[in-house]
């Protein structure tokens, strides 16, 4: 065992403090990893406030990691010390289940295991997050970052980057499709580059008027407010492609009755029961009303190698880690342009 300085809360209702953890020492297939860079998601605020009740403490959150490689394992081949890595929202499963082969490790049939706020498999542990100075991490769940992908802005595609990639690759986001992303926050304002950049024609639905420039800036083709009763009705079944990342429980009505013939409306953001829809709404234009979580291994290095390609990189604001507690106010209330990353070179200060 070796102590790593880290951020993190010892119950649902206290502001995040510094503590010493304790991370493992290497097996055979562990990569360590000093964090450079953790992205701020709004799941962290939600799991250290107890929101999905499954909470666990002491808690170290952060699950949009990327750093470099200072030791390896034995058998490790496919990182070495020095390399630019990265961890996303898992670092386990039992890579052995028909989910796990199929790359969706994270709908692991043996349960995969999270980055923070879960268990080790055989240990049992409770696992710690990235807002700390080093992690370990089994190689298979260890990303490599490409060269040409800027560290201090990348972190973000960890977990927002890869859930919205998902759902827009699944469902064939592309040239000739049109996509709406709903909530321009850190998961949407990756949804906007990511499906400008697959070629798609992109619409951002937002609450905020202030956003607008903002979402154009982005790649949105168009804008529109879901407050807006006109603008609304206007738009009724235009869209091919909705994701839906907003972070609480909502009526996701107004959106349902967007979806153009044979669509489909993914729900992303909250994790909560949401109101009642009225079923008619679906069988109207063989809508679907789908979720989505996360995304595999491979599906994630895909997304990487891809930004890496187009140079699509999150809007971030680097913050210092005595900082965190002011972000995650700000978060909460809707005040992030579009993701806090946190500078772990801080952490010692
Ligand atoms: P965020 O940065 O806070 O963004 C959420 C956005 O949703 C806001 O910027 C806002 O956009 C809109 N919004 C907020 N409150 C709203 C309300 N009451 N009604 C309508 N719109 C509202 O959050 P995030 O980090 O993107 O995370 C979004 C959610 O996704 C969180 O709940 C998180 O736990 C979840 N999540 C899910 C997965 C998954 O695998 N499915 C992965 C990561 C995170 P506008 O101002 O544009 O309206
Ligand atoms: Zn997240």
């Amino acid at each position: 065992m070796s102590a790593t300085l880290a951020y993190g809360v010892t119950a649902d209702n206290v502001p995040l403090t510094r503590m010493l953890i304790q991370r493992r020492e290497l097996r055979p297939d562990d990569v360590e990893i000093a964090i450079a860079y953790c992205g701020v998601c709004h799941s962290d605020a939600h799991m250290a406030h107890n929101d999905w009740k499954t909470s666990i403490y002491p808690m170290v959150p952060g699950h949009e990691i990327v750093g470099h490689v200072t030791a390896v394992g034995s058998a490790v081949t496919s990182h070495a010390v020095g390399d630019a890595v990265a961890v996303g929202c898992m670092v386990d499963s039992c890579l052995r289940c028909a989910a796990c082969a199929d790359h969706e490790e994270q709908h692991c049939e043996n349960g995969a295991v999270g980055t923070y706020n879960s268990r080790e498999r055989d240990t049992g542990k409770p696992t710690a997050g990235g807002y700390s100075q080093r992690i370990v991490v089994r190689e298979h769940f260890v990303l490599s970052m490409p060269s040409s992908l800027d560290l201090r802005h990348a972190a973000p595609l960890l977990c927002a980057g890869i859930t919205l990639w998902s759902p827009l690759r699944r469902f064939d986001a592309g040239p000739g499709k049109r996509v709406a992303i709903v909530g321009l926050g850190g998961l949407g304002h990756m949804g906007v580059k990511l499906a400008s950049a697959l070629g798609a024609e992109v619409t951002m639905i937002t609450t905020s008027p202030s956003k607008g420039e903002d979402a154009k800036a982005l790649g949105a083709h168009h804008v529109l407010l879901s407050t807006d009763p006109e603008a609304m009705t206007a738009a009724a079944s235009r869209f091919d492609l909705i994701i839906d990342t907003i972070p609480v429980t909502h009526d996701v009505g107004p959106y349902v009755g967007l979806v153009a013939r044979n669509g489909k409306i993914v729900v992303v953001g909250a994790i909560e029961v949401l109101a009642p829809i009225h079923a008619g709404m679906l069988l109207r234009n063989h809508r679907s009303l789908v979720g989505s979580a996360i995304g595999g291994l491979a599906a994630t290095q895909e997304m990487l190698n891809f930004c890496a390609e187009h140079q699509v990189l999150p809007n971030c604001e680097v913050i210092a880690m005595q900082d965190i507690n002011t972000a995650w106010a700000r978060m909460q209330a809707n005040d992030v342009r579009y993701r806090f990353v946190i500078d772990m070179s801080t952490l010692a200060a």
